[in-house]
């Protein structure tokens, strides 16, 4: 999962970006890079770290120009090297950036294809690389327009042919020298991509500056646009290409090579998007407000049908936190924040290894003794996925004196890879794979865990907005109906097994 941006047509292209990052930093914690351009050419600076950490006042003031495109990277393919940082480059046709965040699934295909057929001799262990060398060798292959410039056509006709050949999902926003910035999204809009804009003086490269007098930008999240005064224009549609020159003009085209089937991951508005953004129109943190109200049903349900009670609910810091409040109106039950946070710790799945998860969580999180003896807790999470930090917060809690503890999740049981960009493409790592409820209750030594359904999960993403295509959801890691082919799925599993264990971390 990672955070991309892009921004067009404003001086301050670089100081946004690095915003923008900011507020997206929660998409990854692993590295960041911005990319700009102006009449002198491109500049870039990246490194692994937080954003904080690979920028600072001196290296910001060699970002110059008009047009930027940024990234917040977690790995969920490669090493973790400084040659897998976004953004990438290339020189050849124009001079190319690109940033991305998803996942191809038949990565391993598309790479032997360019090595033999194409004779590319990769540079780095990313998946990203792949789809650069298509979209360059698209912008190669076709004629420029009368005025020997990019014209709109060759950049879709370059974008169809990514999406008949890329399996997975990619939300992708390139620089092109000279040109302007392209974005466009997969065929089933898996990962979110949104558009917006404001009026702008003119000041700067007068030669790149926007004579129409709007900056855009495009950005994974809401957040990143309106932090910086950004008016969201719309999201991108599903297969949708979206080009502003250097001029600001805007050409956008839905390619036909486009599947309809939108299918936009449900774990956005579970856990991965921050709170304050709106995905496809959804608000999350209204969804998530909605998950603890319908969950709040269902375990009133449960206890009552197990003769159970509870006395007070407690969110796990910060994930749960928003759907355990409304859990907690819906029960009629105190809420405590009584697990109190060490803010100077990286958030435990961006640790890639199942020991360095299980160390994290305890150095993380400090129990309230004085709230929490002698109570029957029910503590909320938004999902559960390999079982390591529920387990863990369990223990923590009964530690703390707890008569009883009952886990609760706002997602469904998690029981299926995820090939698009959550990091779990392995099924023998998640808890609920294969196992019923008193079996999990069992692993994670809890009295009781409650899950959210499905029709929960669909409702609360419908009901917090104005998206009524929830019906196209990727619910795929739940269900195990797979929105695209994912014959290539094995293979990319055990890729990514493997670079976990290069890293010492499988
Ligand atoms: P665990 O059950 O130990 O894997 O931890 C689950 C917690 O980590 C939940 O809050 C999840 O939402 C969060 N999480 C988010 N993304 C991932 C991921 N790719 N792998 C594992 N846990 C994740």
């Amino acid at each position: 999962m990672c955070g991309v941006v892009g921004i067009i047509g404003t001086a301050e292209a670089s100081r946004e970006a690095f915003l923008a990052l900011t507020t997206l930093q929660h998409r990854g914690q692993d590295a960041a890079g911005i990319l700009t351009f102006d009449s002198r050419g491109f500049h870039r600076v990246k490194n692994v770290g937080l954003v904080e950490s690979v920028f600072n006042r001196q290296n910001m003031e060699t970002l110059t120009g008009n047009v930027a495109v940024a990234h917040a990277r977690y790995s969920t393919i490669g090493h973790g090297d400084l040659i897998d940082v976004q953004p990438f480059l290339t020189s050849y046709p124009y001079g190319i950036g690109m940033v991305h965040n998803g996942n191809i699934v038949n990565v391993g295909e598309l790479a032997e294809d360019l090595k033999k057929r194409g004779r590319r001799h990769l540079l780095t262990h990313s998946d990203t690389e792949i789809v650069m060398n298509l979209f360059s060798e698209g912008l190669a292959k076709s004629s420029p327009g009368a005025d020997g410039r990019l014209s709109f056509d060759q950049i879709c006709e370059s974008v169809s042919e990514i999406h008949r050949r890329v399996n997975g999902s990619y939300s992708i926003i390139t620089l092109v020298a000279d040109h302007g910035l392209v974005a466009f999204r997969d065929p089933l809009g898996n990962r979110p991509l949104v558009w917006g804009k404001r009026p702008e003086r003119r000041s700067g490269d007068a030669a790149s500056a926007a004579p129409t007098g709007e900056a855009h930008m495009v950005a994974s999240e809401s957040v990143a646009l309106t932090f910086n005064g950004y008016e969201i224009v719309r999201n991108l549609e599903p297969g949708e290409v979206l080009y502003i020159d250097l001029e600001g003009q805007v050409h956008t085209r839905v390619l036909t090579a486009a599947a309809p089937a939108r299918s936009h991951c449900m774990f956005e508005w579970v856990y991965f998007a921050a709170p304050d953004s709106t995905l496809e129109d959804s608000p999350v943190y209204g969804a998530r407000i909605n998950l603890g109200r319908h969950l709040g049903r269902l375990v009133r349900e449960e206890l009552k049908k197990r003769g159970l009670e509870a006395d007070v609910v407690v969110p796990v810091p910060d994930s749960g936190r928003i759907a355990a409040i409304s859990l907690a109106e819906e029960l009629g039950l105190p809420y405590r924040e009584v697990l109190i946070k060490n803010r100077y710790i990286k958030r435990t799945f961006i640790l890639d290894s199942q020991d360095k998860r299980q160390k994290a969580v305890r150095l993380k999180l400090s129990p309230v003794r004085s709230e929490i003896e002698g109570k029957r807790i029910l503590l909320v999470d938004d999902s559960i996925v390999r079982g390591t930090t529920s387990s863990k917060l369990i223990e923590l809690v009964r530690q703390a004196g707890a008569e009883k503890v009952y886990f609760v999740s706002t997602c469904p049981p998690i029981q299926h890879p995820c090939y698009y960009g959550i990091d779990f493409p392995d099924e023998r790592e998640l808890v609920a794979s294969g196992r019923s409820t008193a079996e999990i209750e069992k692993l994670l030594g809890a009295d009781a865990v409650i899950y959210q359904d499905v029709e929960g999960l669909r409702q609360s993403i419908a009901d917090a907005g104005r998206w009524d295509d929830t019906s196209r959801l990727c619910m795929a890691c739940i269900t195990g109906k797979y929105p695209s082919d994912i014959s290539a799925g094995r293979r990319f599993a055990e890729k990514r097994v493997s670079d976990r264990k290069r890293l010492g971390e499988g």
